[in-house]
């Protein structure tokens, strides 16, 4: 810089002036577009915003246990997960639901049963006056399998004791698993769900109700009044409704 102007700027800097005023005639050329900044590369666990709007009354353990889920890279899913589906509701409840995996809407949401399935659940649940806000729902696998595939022994194997923590906190009366997967999962059995669906048995060392999956009264309508007759006895059992 010319030794004027810069005598010129700093005496206006001295009486107050932050700025230098310039002709459009006197403005230098335009600097030269700065490349677009390169994306940041992924952060996974970014992916999952904090706090949801249902965690806002979890209690420090359940918030820090998630905390160290979302981080998980026990078993191969973690590489093509968009984020981890922990589970949502109440850290108290009488009821849990247990699911399969996380479909395509839940590892995009971020939360379990949100798809068509899900909102069979959620609309179940409401024919009995049930909120889904008042039930805790998980799943066996908290991230998705890529094209929605059977979860593999060793990623369920992997995942277990996120839920068992899960189900240590929130200390629900009762658990109902939804599906063949989780059912089989959690008593340890090959035994189908239409042989086990609707009878109280235990899991885990709880109460545990077998019901069907929601994604398969999808396909089978038919069998509905047995799901529902189902949702609404796990729902008695746990005191839920009377
Ligand atoms: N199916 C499941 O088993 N879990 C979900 O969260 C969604 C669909």
């Amino acid at each position: 810089m010319k030794r004027p102007i810069k005598r010129h700027i700093e005496m206006e800097t001295l009486f107050g002036a932050d700025f230098l005023p310039l002709s459009k005639r006197a403005a230098p050329p335009a600097a030269k577009a700065a490349p677009p900044p390169k994306p940041a590369a992924p952060n996974k666990s970014a992916t999952s915003t904090w706090p949801h709007p249902w965690e806002a009354t979890w209690p420090a353990d359940l918030r820090s246990l998630r905390t160290e889920t979302l981080d998980c890279t026990k078993c191969g899913l973690c590489s093509m997960r968009t984020q981890v589906v922990f589970g949502t509701g109440p850290a108290s409840t009488p009821l849990m639901f247990v699911g399969e995996a996380p479909g395509e809407d839940e590892d995009r949401k971020g939360e379990p049963f949100v798809g068509r399935a899900g909102q069979l659940l959620t609309t179940t649940l409401k024919k009995f006056g049930i909120e889904r806000s008042q039930v805790y729902i998980a799943n066996i696998l908290k991230c998705r399998p890529p094209g929605n595939r059977t979860p593999a022994p060793d990623e369920m194997a992997s995942c277990m004791p996120w839920l068992q923590r899960q189900i240590a906190i929130v200390k629900p009366k009762l658990i109902c698993g939804l599906g063949n997967i989780a059912v089989q999962t959690l008593l340890v059995t090959k035994i189908g769900i239409t042989k086990l669906r609707g009878r109280l048995t235990e899991a885990q060392g709880m109460p545990f109700f077998p019901t069907f999956h929601p994604a398969y009264i999808l396909r089978n309508m038919s069998d509905l009044p047995l799901f529902e007759a189902d949702v609404k006895q796990a729902l008695q059992t746990a005191g839920l409704l009377a």
